[in-house]
């Protein structure tokens, strides 16, 4: 017997159906399948669900698809590209409820797919016959598309008291005038005097009644279509304005973001950190300094000088890294500099033979930054930025500039920012960031995402030219930056922005709650943290545990390695904080590029690809042992888990336990976790998983190699997306091969909540961001229902971009039409 699917934008619509249509048959039951709503409450379609209800219904005669309007075709017929094994499949236009009636009782009775096929088209025809037999016709309900009425033409034919007005527009909605622009062009003249048609100039279809949604949806107008609108009787013109108004407006759907006002490329603005600015434009010019040559007293007034700027920017510095929290180590480079011997003797000599302190620190800076700047090796350039900010800090303080801050409240337009500048910015007054180089995954961004100042990166230099004061709007969810934007769209962003402040306070409200799907799945949402004081911020937050403790904040900005008292001293201040609850301490994640200064390393060419994380600490495992012994004192008495970094081969795992077991011969118990951020050790998750307890992927670093795209590197910001179908095909292994052991994922997209559904649906069960991010995060699981959430994932998997990706995020829930 043939199977039947429903396919529809809403669950209770299709079960009702389904319901009318059993109550039809008698003895013998047919198979139906729904795949209707993107759950039981939410309107939508989904081709992988359909897909998935073709094979369940499909008994080897064949399967009849029925589906309602829009979209519901689109992805049954996207969803016959997705059937993994071969089924004979008809889609069927037939009305849904008197088609699958129709179909059902015929194929009880055992007909085959073409009978049952033609039956169902045929359904509508006795409805039909009796309302045109009926005296209250109006002689336009029975009329299919395409039936030829004519249109009115400009006053042609028109009485006296009639007006008649004709237009032609072209529709430039992406996906044509589907389901709800339908919709809202009929809402638009409902109590509309005259009579509107519509006829597709383009195919030749029509006319049609405007006031009719299925009647306007089934002109087939798409994309770039010329639709001619006319109007007969009372307020004729009025009707057909309102038409064109309309379509201008692409029927007031919403509109993919602008990416910007300007030509700044095809690529960016990329979002950087999320929230809502809008604003003043506040550029910040870099600093021009008007540096004397000749010293001010003696030499070594000069020299004392020089030394007190030094310990002033010191001071500041260490500051900023307190301030930065988790990126604390981002600030290690400007402060080595800062007692660089080789640049302090260079400096001091110039100052002995008579050169100004302000001129010989800024020929030293100027002539190290020139210097690594011409190797071209990104690592090396972000060193000169680097040399480049210090510099300008000294002379700063040496020249008594005060430097550029913003005053009032305002959006910061740079070409780029130190990390210093950006951990400078008071939250307060800056409302906004907008970069025209820079990516979201660089150190500064990963500042200002900290501290909830919005952001967009990679904007274009066009940016640079914006008047100061002129107003700017920013959506560092989307990447959306409008300059100067007009009354609508500036009160679209503040809407926006309330919307976001609103949810923020009832987010924050509820972040000590679990964060329980709809479908009753609770997922952990953990805390990435450095500090007691970010410990703190994670338990006010809502903290199931702190999932991503990064313990390198203890050995960066020294000159030797914290011994074990010191360190079991933090790890029990974390711990203190976190009160009980589970705290997971990833081992010294350095080398490569962040050396420590007592850890001599040969110098690498590709320090992202050499000797870091786990690799470093096995080669030193002294370092490893003293490490793992502190943490073992503290998990005496509390909740510990042991995360390595950068692991890629069992062997590094096993030295691990060898030397856990050696040290720690009482600690069997300590739960143990690897990081998941090389390939290689997603594709071969498996071989791991009898060895941990649990699996964190680090998103960051596993984005960076899979894509080959350096995670600091702006120039390939727009390839380094989490969300390319390749990386979550990695996450996917790893959630496949994992077995019992449990998977978080501690990188930057578990805090980015339209990423949230596909990492639950490829079977994530923690997520562990930044503090100020967990309420949101809780917040959105809380929307979610699981069982959607694998179609969401299983769909993404099957695209070809993260683009694509992303718009099918986007679309899912609210995919009428
Ligand atoms: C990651 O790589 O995703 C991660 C969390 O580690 P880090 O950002 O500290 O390299
Ligand atoms: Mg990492």
């Amino acid at each position: 017997m043939i199977g039947i699917v429903v396919v529809s934008h809403s669950f209770s619509l299709a079960r009702a159906a389904v319901e009318l249509a059993t109550e039809m048959l008698h003895d013998q039951q047919v198979r139906i399948e729904i795949a209707a709503g993107l759950d039981a409450t939410t309107l939508g379609t989904d081709a992988v669900a359909v897909a998935q209800a073709i094979a369940a219904a499909d008994s080897g005669d064949g399967v009849l698809v029925l589906m309602d309007l829009g979209s519901a075709v689109l992805s049954a017929e996207l969803a016959l590209d997705l059937l993994a094994a071969p089924h004979r499949v008809r889609l069927c236009g037939a009305a849904i409820v008197e088609g699958l009636i129709t179909a059902s009782v015929c194929a009880s009775g055992g007909a085959g797919l073409d009978e049952v096929a033609s039956e169902a088209e045929n359904a509508l025809l006795g409805k039909r016959t009796q309302l045109r037999s009926s005296p209250t016709d109006s002689g336009e309900a029975g009329e299919p598309v395409g039936g030829g009425e004519p249109a009115s033409e400009g006053g042609g034919g028109a009485s006296d008291d009639l007006e008649a007005a004709v237009a032609v527009f072209t529709v430039e909605n992406e996906h044509g005038l589907h389901a709800r622009p339908a919709a809202r062009l009929v809402t638009e003249l409902r109590g509309c005097r005259a009579k509107v048609r519509l006829r597709n100039l383009t195919t030749g279809t029509g006319p049609v009644s405007a006031a009719s949604l299925s009647r306007v949806a089934a002109l087939g107008a798409l994309a770039g279509h010329r639709l001619e609108v006319s109007a007969t009787g009372l307020d004729a013109q009025a009707a057909v304005a309102r038409v064109i108004g309309l379509a201008a407006r692409r029927f007031d759907e919403i509109a993919e973001p602008e990416m910007s006002v300007s030509a700044s490329g095809p690529t960016g603005p990329f979002p950087a950190s999320p929230g809502i600015g809008i604003g003043p434009a506040w550029p910040l010019v870099s600093s021009e300094f008007d540096i004397p040559q000749q010293p001010t007293g003696t030499l070594d007034d000069e020299w004392a000088r020089f030394a007190q700027a030094l310990a002033t920017v010191q001071t500041e510095i260490t500051a900023a890294s307190r301030r930065a929290g988790s990126a604390s180590g981002i600030f290690e480079a400007h402060l080595l500099l800062l007692e660089d011997e080789e640049l302090l003797d260079t400096v001091r000599r110039e100052i002995d033979t008579g050169t100004s302190a302000a001129a010989a620190w800024a020929g030293a800076l100027d002539a190290a930054a020139a210097e690594v700047q011409q190797l071209s090796d990104d690592y090396q350039r972000t060193r000169a930025a680097d040399l480049r900010a210090v510099r300008d800090q000294v002379l700063g303080s040496l020249l008594g500039h005060v430097r550029e801050t913003v005053s009032s409240v305002g959006v910061v337009i740079a070409r780029d920012l130190t990390p210093a500048q950006v951990a400078d910015l008071d939250p307060a007054s800056v409302i906004g960031i907008i970069l025209a180089q820079g990516s979201s995954t660089s150190h500064s961004v990963i500042l200002a995402r900290a501290s909830g100042i919005p952001a967009v990166v990679g904007a274009g230099s066009w940016v640079l030219e914006v008047v100061a004061g002129t107003t700017v709007a920013l959506d560092g969810g989307t990447g959306r930056l409008v300059v100067a934007p007009d009354g609508s769209t500036l009160a679209e962003f503040e809407t926006l922005a309330a919307e976001q402040r609103a949810r923020l306070r009832a987010d924050a409200a509820a972040a000590n709650q679990p964060a329980t799907t709809l479908d009753g799945v609770e997922v952990h949402v953990a805390a990435n943290i450095a500090s007691v004081a970010e410990a703190v911020a994670a338990k006010v937050s809502g903290a199931d545990l702190a999932g991503l403790v990064r313990t390198e904040f203890l050995f960066l900005g020294r000159d030797h390695a914290p011994d074990i008292d010191e360190q079991e001293h933090a790890y029990l201040g974390i711990a203190g904080a976190l009160e009980g609850r589970r705290i997971v301490l990833r081992t010294l994640d350095v080398g490569g590029d962040k050396p420590l200064p007592y850890v001599p390393q040969r110098a690498e060419a590709n320090p992202f690809l050499g000797v870091r994380g786990i690799r470093l600490t096995l080669e030193r495992p002294q370092l490893l042992r003293d490490q793992l012994t502190a943490i073992g004192r503290v998990a005496a008495d509390n909740p510990v888990s042991v995360l390595l970094p950068m692991v890629t081969d069992l062997t590094e795992l096993q030295a691990v336990r060898k030397l856990l077991a050696d040290t720690l011969p009482q600690a069997a118990n300590l739960e143990v976790g690897i990081m998941v951020e090389v390939p290689a050790t997603a594709a071969k998750t498996a071989a791991f998983a009898d060895h941990v307890d649990f699996f964190s992927i680090g998103t960051n670093d596993l984005t960076q190699y899979a894509l080959a795209a350096e995670r600091g590197n702006d120039a390939v910001a727009a390839l380094a997306d989490p969300l390319d179908p390749g990386v979550l095909r990695l996450i996917d292994m790893v959630c496949r091969g994992a077995g019992n052991a449990r998977v978080a994922v501690c990188g930057e997209v578990a805090a980015d909540p339209a990423a949230v559904p596909i990492l639950l649906g490829l079977g994530v069960t923690e997520l562990s961001v930044a503090p100020p991010s967990i309420p949101t995060i809780k917040a959105a699981i809380r929307q979610l229902d699981l069982s959607v959430c694998i179609r969401l994932a299983t769909h993404a998997l099957q695209c070809g971009t993260a683009a694509e990706v992303r718009r099918a995020l986007s679309n899912a829930d609210a995919h009428v039409g």
